[in-house]
């Protein structure tokens, strides 16, 4: 579904279609009556919100136990910003708890389905936004990416997921993950209304003090694949790792359509022992980040409180019983790591491994366009052969390699590539920061040598 192809019919039309599908795909935690409350790029345009952006007199779960009866008093920043644009909220979907995974199994209201195949995950941990779009009930839905969580799932449902540069979108109002991470990402189904629907969401805002001045430009007017001379990397590392042959085929035939269009495709291969490091650098600061700011989740002040007699058994209980087990081990390890005998050896390590990693990367990407990459090693895998336990720390570059989008704040975008035994599979491309407008160029290029866009799974 285009944004384009909205009426005045579509809101509610998309509602009974999400109902409807929540049935067999299980994406949703709240259905929410559309209204009209603004006039501009998005009129007519259901829009769907992972249940992490707050929603003023409307439940915010997070998908997470501790948070389910949790009504926020306030919008979160884009909220306001896509229903002054037209847009109209028709419901918060789920995702993996506190955005804490990649699988969306670990949602309090259970696994999202991939409408590809009831069998297999969404990915996560945007699962629920990316099947909203992916199955065809609305154009638009707002995820968050820390690690990969709408790049990934973008790829298994064969739609387009965008993470623009750190600092592009308000994260204000945002239930955070990791703060030196988290990115407001989205889905939709093309290139066109990717660049249009940042137009809508970028923008300084003086509630986030980590939001740019940078101007926002008018990308979808500017679009242009015309991509001649663009200098494009081949991530060799990712390639190399790679075994399933569909990926590679389609991955090497849109390289092929590129150079065809006249972009100097060149291999780059970077530090191996930096690529090693980048699972576990990244669990490091993220779950560290994130024991801090989930710190305030005691049931005192908002959410699921569990009796006791004092403020600390009120407390204990309440974490003891609001947070899955997967969530409490990443809290064992956050704390470890910030504990202060640990701080500079693991902590402080991990950053500046980070900044090594960083370095790496924007000394070659600094120099060209575009780093370019299959986005999964493969299609969705199937929801009982999918462990939520993510602390692995082999050498998964080829699955884990989006992490490098967050690290370096590069805006980074997902698009459908091809598909593996009738799954998606997609293709990711990073760019240098801020030039969201090279990316949505040379994406519109890809979409161009691919042929897909507007792909949508509607019967499951
Ligand atoms: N899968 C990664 C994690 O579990 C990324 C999550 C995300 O981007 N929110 O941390």
């Amino acid at each position: 579904m285009r944004l384009q192809d909205c009426t005045t019919n579509s809101a509610t039309l998309a509602l009974e279609i999400l109902k409807k599908n929540n049935e067999k795909l299980n994406n949703i935690v709240t259905f929410v009556e559309p209204t009209i409350k603004g006039e501009g790029k998005l009129n007519n345009v259901p829009v769907v919100l992972k249940d992490n952006v707050n929603t003023k007199g409307i439940l915010t779960t997070a998908s997470c136990k501790i948070l389910d009866n949790y009504v926020p008093v306030y919008n979160a920043t884009i909220v306001d910003k896509i229903e002054k644009a037209g847009g109209q909220i028709i419901a918060k979907a789920s995702m993996d708890e506190l955005a804490m995974g990649g699988t969306n199994l670990t949602a309090l209201t259970g696994p999202v389905k991939n409408p590809y195949d009831l069998n297999r995950i969404s990915g996560g941990s945007s699962g629920g936004s990316a099947v909203a779009v992916a199955s065809g009930a609305v154009p638009f839905a707002i995820g968050s990416d820390t690690g990969d969580s709408v790049r990934k799932p973008a790829s298994f449902n064969g739609i387009v997921g965008v993470k623009p540069t750190y600092g592009r979108i308000s994260r204000y109002g945002i239930i955070p993950y990791s703060s030196s991470l988290d990115h407001v990402g989205y889905f939709c189904t093309n290139v066109k209304d990717a660049a249009t629907l940042l137009e809508v969401l970028a923008g300084r805002d003086d509630n986030d003090m980590t939001s740019s001045f940078e101007e926002v430009k008018e990308y979808s007017k500017e679009l242009n694949s015309d991509i001649k001379g663009k200098k494009i990397l081949v991530f060799s590392n990712v390639i190399e790792a790679i075994s399933n042959k569909d990926v590679i085929e389609s991955f090497n035939n849109l390289i092929e359509g590129l150079k065809k269009k006249g972009a100097i495709v060149e291999n780059v291969s970077f530090d191996e022992k930096l690529m090693r490091a980048i699972l576990p650098t990244y669990y490091i600061i993220a779950n560290a980040e994130a024991t801090a700011n989930h710190s305030n989740l005691t049931g005192l002040l908002f959410g699921e409180r569990l009796e006791g007699s004092s403020i600390d058994e009120i407390m204990i209980k309440s974490r003891s019983e609001g947070f899955g087990p997967w969530i409490k081990k990443r809290f064992v390890i956050g704390s470890y790591a910030l504990k202060e005998d640990n701080q500079e050896r693991v902590f402080r390590k991990a950053q500046k491994i980070r900044r090594l990693i960083v370095e790496d990367v924007m000394k070659k990407l600094s120099d060209a366009d575009g780093l370019i990459a299959p986005a999964a090693t493969g299609g969705a895998p199937l929801i009982n052969s999918t462990s939520t336990n993510q602390m692995s720390d082999e050498y998964l570059v080829a699955d884990n390699h989006m992490v490098i989008g967050n690290f370096t704040g590069c805006p980074s975008i997902t698009l459908p590539m091809g598909y593996t035994e009738g799954l998606p599979i997609g293709v990711n491309l990073t760019c240098n920061p801020f030039k969201e407008q090279t990316m949505f160029d040379i994406s519109f290029a890809i979409e161009e040598i691919t042929g897909l866009a507007d792909k949508v799974k509607e019967d499951f």
